[in-house]
């Protein structure tokens, strides 16, 4: 580790990233505003999700709800549908609620510093931060991925990016080197850096304006820094879903909460802890359901699907069933589980390995 917090004036690295940035920076909608629920919600999309991958959605949610009052009237199950395929959908609930509370403790106006900002659910340091000084030209340094790997390899940074005790050191030299007179210029330029030149598996240390100074590419350590360490491995859980018909009704049920996919919709779930699932006990969870299996429909193929999530991985079997009867009311108020015909599965908001499914059945 080179660095030091009394290290001499630092400014030739925000000299360079500033004169770098107008000849590279990507043209993209949000750097055109400044108004901080654009930017905001810019944010919020951006989180974990490439650009490439969360832009249609930013302009999507921009043009469907264009003020955080429309964000925040907004019927819950309408906003994860169009948050369907992004991921990690408590941003999106998260994204609802912070729109709710902006409308009702700030009057649709918000907050106007970094600490008022932390204060809204869901938004982080680095959302505070990004959108203090996108909209309101703060001087908070923003942390994220890119940035961590920048500093990291610029000034030698050995501390592991993934345990929480490192952030403050990477903060105490982002706010070190963020400077006064341009610090919305200096965050967008240090991430977009990080986006698109100090990358992490073939950053262009050939043609950058740090290579001089900077510490990695000097020392050889271009592909050591920055230090992650492993996350722990995923683990596999099985689901057997009981697709339950009758008719022209498929059944579904809303996801609780305190596990995955809280407030998506999907079909009747058995977890096991195997992959394959015999007959009879297939029967017996309909039963559990309430169900009757109808006599005499043909076996159809039963599907899998697998969906890797980042500490799990679903393998998922789609059983078909038909059923002689609809489910009993009772049964209905005790599994949550609700008739909907193929018009109105389309309009609620699905995980993806329902979505795929559905659209690879074709109902
Ligand atoms: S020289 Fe390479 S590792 Fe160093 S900042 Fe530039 S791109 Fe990143």
């Amino acid at each position: 580790m080179t660095f030091s917090l009394t290290a001499p004036n630092q400014s030739w690295f925000a000299g360079a990233l500033l004169n770098w940035y107008p000849r590279h920076r990507r043209d993209l909608p949000w750097r055109h505003t400044r108004d901080p629920y654009a930017i905001w919600l810019s944010e919020v999309i951006l989180q974990q999700t490439r650009v490439k991958q969360g832009l249609p959605y930013y302009l999507d949610f921009i043009t469907s709800y264009p003020t955080v009052h429309d964000l925040a009237a907004a019927p819950q199950d309408e906003v994860l549908r169009h948050w369907q395929g992004l991921g990690y959908y408590s941003r999106a609930r998260n994204m609802h609620h912070t729109a709710q509370q902006v409308v009702q403790e700030y009057g649709g106006q918000f907050p106007g510093s970094y600490g008022e900002l932390l204060k809204l659910r869901g938004v982080g340091q680095y959302t505070a931060a990004a959108i203090a000084s996108f909209a309101y030209d703060e001087q908070v340094a923003v942390l994220d991925g890119n940035v961590y790997r920048v500093l990291a390899r610029v000034f030698g940074l050995t501390q592991d990016i993934a345990a929480p005790a490192s952030r403050k050191v990477f903060q105490q030299l982002a706010d070190t080197l963020i400077p006064a007179d341009h610090p919305a210029e200096f965050n967008q330029a240090i991430m977009e850096f990080g986006a698109i030149q100090c990358t992490p598996l073939k950053p262009d240390c050939l043609f950058c304006p740090l290579q001089s100074q900077c510490y990695a590419f000097q020392h050889g350590m271009v592909q050591e820094l920055p230090v992650k360490s492993k996350a722990k491995a995923a683990r596999t859980r099985y689901f057997h879903y009981l697709v339950l018909r009758h008719g022209n009704t498929l059944y579904l049920r809303k996801r609780g909460p305190k596990d995955i996919w809280e407030g998506l919709y999907d079909f009747a779930l058995h977890e096991d802890d195997t992959a394959e699932l015999p007959a009879p006990t297939l029967v017996e969870a309909v039963e559990k359901l309430g169900g009757r299996l109808a006599a005499n429909h043909a076996e159809e193929p039963v599907r899998s699907l697998r969906h890797v999530l980042s500490h799990q991985k679903v393998e998922a079997k789609f059983h078909p069933l038909w059923l002689a009867e609809p489910l009993p009311s009772a049964a209905l108020l005790a599994t949550g589980l609700l008739p909907y015909q193929a018009a109105e599965i389309e309009e609620l908001p699905k995980p993806m390995l329902i979505a795929n499914y559905i659209s690879n059945i074709g109902i």
